[in-house]
């Protein structure tokens, strides 16, 4: 269970007064009641369910996880990771079948990845699967790894020349489908 700083409250209280929001009207936007709002500001932390918080945040436009507060584990799509084979965040592993990725989850860092844009998987990506998920090179339900290894042929160990290889492959695409 994730414990929010006291003063968290007072620092949702103060932005939405100066967005000049109402308790009833943001109450209304996450649909809560406007007695649940107060609670949480006046510093109860549990008068808002963490994914009422979260939506608060939002409507609010705060970044909690800039405020120092403990995200929600346990929920479905607190961990997430950067899918994309060609991207730094995943560590790459010789294992005996060949390279394997070892994603970098982290818990809601935002719906993209901050290293190479792509949006951020928050579930096992085998389309049949799904399965939340736990740390680790592949899905513990369905044992596909979680980030698909790239050719090695384009792995290269420069990061600016991984970009680069990344838009030259784009390139070649643009090319071959035009
Ligand atoms: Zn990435
Ligand atoms: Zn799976």
């Amino acid at each position: 269970m994730a414990t929010l700083a006291p003063s968290l409250g007072r620092i949702f209280a103060e932005r939405r007064r100066s967005l000049r929001l109402t308790q009833a009207r943001v109450a209304g936007l996450i649909g809560t009641s406007q007695g649940a709002v107060s609670g949480f500001e006046n510093g109860n932390p549990h008068a808002l369910a963490d994914g009422k918080v979260r939506e608060l945040a939002r409507v609010l436009e705060l970044d909690l996880d800039s405020l120092g507060s403990e995200t929600p584990t346990g929920a479905a799509g607190a961990l997430s990771f950067c899918a994309n084979g060609l991207c730094p965040t995943n560590d790459p592993y010789l294992v005996a079948g060949g390279l394997k990725l070892k994603p970098t989850f982290a818990v809601d860092p935002g719906p993209f990845c901050g290293c190479c844009g792509e949006p951020r998987a928050k579930e096992c990506q085998n389309p049949m699967c799904g399965a939340p998920l736990r740390e680790g090179l592949c899905c513990y339900r369905c044992g596909q790894a979680y980030v698909e290894a790239p050719d090695p042929a384009r792995l290269v160990p420069d990061p600016l020349e991984r970009e680069l290889e990344v838009r030259r492959a784009l390139n070649r695409e643009l090319r071959g489908t035009s």
